[in-house]
């Protein structure tokens, strides 16, 4: 671990007076970055001639009272973020992190009280130009991969980050895809409970099968281990017991309305929710086996997403 920065940082409400405060101090604004992450944190950073650094940091989501904590960068995140939840900190926002395109962060309050705003800085993957964001260089391995919930891709559109989640029904290669009917009934009815999820319909942007008939893909604003949705999807898998048709499977509704299966899409939804209960535990269904991006005979990167 390496501590990249190190200064004071003030977190407040209403950032603007601190700052203009510092600035009569002899400090002068460097920088400014609004809306970090999901968290809308406003940061401004001060530098003063001689070289001293502040933060301030103004977020919403903060402590009523202003607050004095300590800046760190480091050069691991995570090990850092371990260490200090080892201690007893507390990271303000829960779970999650404060995100941007070239940083990750987190404000943790010690048991006694001080906070630590741990930050990294995440270099720039190289872009490809043929999708305008940041693509993996490495790929699943199909041989490789069982039924499970995984992270596909995440995107960051200006300071938004979108994950897509493959959520792998059956094995690839191994056992029969799922039956066509019986994925489109599945499409139409785990997409209406997802929508109408009281908790997670404003979450999701899009859910839908995979062309293989292996799996479906989902995508939900935000960032979120797979782990943190295994609930949700084992709930909507379970809701396709209940179904007495298939939501929306009329001429008006559906582009191809005769080709559903409910009795089917019901045995493939059981299946997997048990599968999903059963492995609650196992890191497998979370992880992605990778291998290296194939690349097609005339040069091409290859992807199937
Ligand atoms: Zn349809």
């Amino acid at each position: 671990m390496k501590i990249t920065t190190f200064n004071p940082q003030i977190i407040s409400r209403n950032a603007e007076p601190v700052a203009e405060l510092f600035e009569e101090l002899g400090f002068e604004r460097t920088h400014r970055k609004e809306g970090i992450g999901e968290k809308e944190v406003v940061g401004i950073r001060m530098k003063n001639a001689d070289g001293f650094h502040l933060d301030i940091s103004q977020s919403d989501m903060g402590p009523q009272q202003d607050m004095i904590g300590i800046r760190v960068n480091v050069d691991n995140f995570s090990e850092v973020y371990e260490f200090l939840k080892a201690k007893g900190f507390r990271n303000i926002y829960g779970d999650s992190f404060a995100k941007t395109p070239s940083s990750i962060s987190a404000m943790m309050i010690s048991p006694s009280g001080y906070g630590i705003n741990l930050v990294e800085h995440i270099k720039q993957a190289p872009k490809q130009e043929s999708s305008g964001g940041l693509i993996p260089s490495f790929s699943v391995d199909h041989t490789k991969i069982v039924p499970g919930i995984f992270v596909s891709r995440q995107d960051t559109i200006k300071s938004a980050v979108i994950t897509t989640y493959d959520i792998r029904v059956t094995k690839p290669n191994d056992e029969p895809a799922i039956d066509v009917s019986a994925m489109h009934s599945l499409e139409h009815i785990i997409a209406t409970y997802l929508r109408n999820d009281e908790k997670w319909k404003d979450e999701v942007i899009y859910w839908g099968p995979m062309g293989c008939l292996t799996g479906f893909y989902l995508i939900l604003k935000g960032e979120r281990e797979p782990k943190q949705i295994h609930e949700l999807l084992l709930a909507a898998f379970r809701s396709v017991a209940d179904a007495d048709e298939v939501p929306g499977a009329t001429a008006k509704n559906c582009g191809n309305y005769l080709l559903h299966n409910l009795p089917m899409a019901k045995w493939y939804a059981a299946r997997f929710a048990k599968y999903l209960a059963d492995n609650a535990d196992n890191e497998n269904i979370f992880v992605y086996p990778r291998t290296e991006r194939l690349v097609t005979e005339d040069g091409q990167d290859f992807y199937d997403s």
